[in-house]
C-alpha cells in the first residue's frame, strides 16, 4: 500500500517484548526501569492475527525486534506459526545474541534465513562496559554457532559512539576480511530514556568510511529492493560486507517502507514520531477485523514524510528504544 507521500509500505518491524537481558549504555537505565505488565503485551495469538491483516495490506517482510526477542518464553514456537502466515516473502530477526548458541538451530529451522546480530565491541571488557553484562563469549559463540547451522548472511550492527568504541572501527572492518559477515555501522540516534545522545558522541557514517578508506579502497556494491537502507561496500578480497546506516546524517525517510508495532500493540509509522495508533484495545474488545484494516490504512497514509531530526536538530522520543523496538 503507497502512504501519502507515494511510499510503498510493505515492511513490519515487530517488538515481541519491551524487556532485555542487556542494559547498553544509549538504550535502557540499569536501575529504574519500569517495564510494561504482561497483560499489557500482546499475546502471540493477537500478534498473528495482526500480522495476517497486514499481509492482507501489502506487508511483505517482517522483522522481529524488541527488548531482546529471544527472552520472551515461547518465541520458537511463535516463529514457526509466524512464517506460515500467507503472504509474507521474509522473516527475520535481530538479536543481541546472547541467546544465540541456543536458539541457532532452532530459528534457521522455523525457515528464517536472516539474523542481525547488535555487538558493539570485540572487547571482552568494553562489551561489558557498553552492555552492562558480561557476556562476551556467549554472543561471540552464538556467531559461531549462527554460521555453523548455515546462517547467510549474518548482518552485524554496531552503534558507534565516539570515545566508546570508535576506536574499534577498523578492527570491526576487518573483520569482514575473516569472516562472511556483514558488518553495519549505524548512527547513534537520540533516543532512549537514559539517552546518552550529545553530539560530541556522533559519529557520522561518513567519518566512519573515510577511517576504514585508512586500510583499503572501499568496493561499492549493487543495491537490491531487499537491502533497506544500508550503503553497502566491500574491502578488497573480504569475505563479507561494510554497510553504512546513516539513520541521521543521510536519513533515508523518502524510501522508508517500514510500519512498526510495539509489544503492547500500538502501530507507528516513524521511530522517531510519538504519534502511534492503538491497536490492542480494539482485537481486546473485537471489533472486527475490517475495523483492524482501517487502522493500518489510517496509520499509513499518516505515516510522517520524515523524522524531522535533520531539521529540528536532536529530540528525544516518548517511548524509549526498547519500547518502541528498535
Ligand atoms: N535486542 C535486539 C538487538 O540487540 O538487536 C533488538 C532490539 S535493539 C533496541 C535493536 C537495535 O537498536 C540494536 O542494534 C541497538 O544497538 C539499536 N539501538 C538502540 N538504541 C539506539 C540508539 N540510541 N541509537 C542507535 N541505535 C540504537
Amino acid at each position: 500500500m503507497l502512504d501519502k507521500n507515494h511510499r510503498f509500505i510493505n515492511y513490519l518491524r515487530l517488538s515481541i517484548t519491551d524487556r532485555c537481558n542487556l542494559r547498553c549504555i544509549y538504550c535502557m537505565p540499569d536501575e529504574g526501569m519500569s517495564f510494561i505488565p504482561h497483560s499489557e503485551i500482546l499475546t502471540y495469538e493477537e500478534m498473528l492475527h495482526f500480522v495476517g491483516l497486514c499481509a492482507q495490506k501489502g506487508i511483505r517482510k517482517v522483522r522481529l525486534t524488541g527488548g531482546e526477542p529471544l527472552i520472551r518464553k515461547g518465541v520458537i514456537g511463535f516463529l514457526e506459526r509466524l512464517c506460515k502466515v500467507e503472504g509474507l516473502d521474509e522473516i527475520s530477526l535481530t538479536t543481541n545474541g546472547v541467546l544465540l548458541k541456543t536458539f541457532a538451530a532452532d530459528i534457521k529451522n522455523c525457515g528464517i534465513c536472516r539474523i542481525n546480530v547488535s555487538l558493539d565491541s570485540l572487547k571482552s571488557e568494553r562489551f561489558f562496559r557498553i552492555t552492562g553484562r558480561d557476556y562476551f563469549e556467549r554472543v561471540y559463540e552464538g556467531l559461531d554457532e549462527a554460521e555453523h547451522v548455515g546462517f547467510s548472511p549474518i548482518k552485524i550492527n554496531v552503534v558507534a559512539i565516539k570515545g566508546v568504541n570508535d576506536d574499534e572501527i577498523l578492527d570491526f572492518a576487518r573483520l569482514t576480511l575473516e569472516k562472511p559477515y556483514h558488518v553495519r555501522f549505524i548512527e547513534l540516534m537520540p533516543v532512549g530514556e537514559k539517552n546518552i545522545w550529545m553530539a560530541d558522541r556522533f559519529i557520522s557514517t561518513k567519518e566512519i568510511f573515510k577511517r576504514i578508506e585508512t586500510i583499503g579502497a572501499l568496493q561499492a556494491i549493487g543495491q537490491n529492493p531487499l537491502d533497506g537502507p544500508a550503503e553497502r561496500y566491500a574491502l578488497e578480497g573480504a569475505k563479507g560486507e561494510i554497510g553504512f546506516i546513516g539513520a541521521l546524517s543521510n536519513h533515508f525517510c523518502d524510501n522508508c517502507n517500514r510500519l512498526r508495532l510495539t509489544a503492547d500493540g500500538h502501530l507507528r509509522g516513524c521511530l522517531f514520531s510519538d504519534q502511534e495508533t492503538d491497536i490492542k484495545t480494539p482485537l481486546r474488545e473485537s471489533r472486527g477485523d475490517s475495523y483492524l484494516l482501517s487502522l493500518i490504512d489510517h496509520t499509513i497514509l499518516n505515516k510522517p514524510k520524515d523524522h524531522g531530526l535533520v531539521k529540528s536538530g536532536p529530540r528525544k522520543c516518548t517511548r524509549p528504544m526498547n519500547r518502541i523496538g528498535g
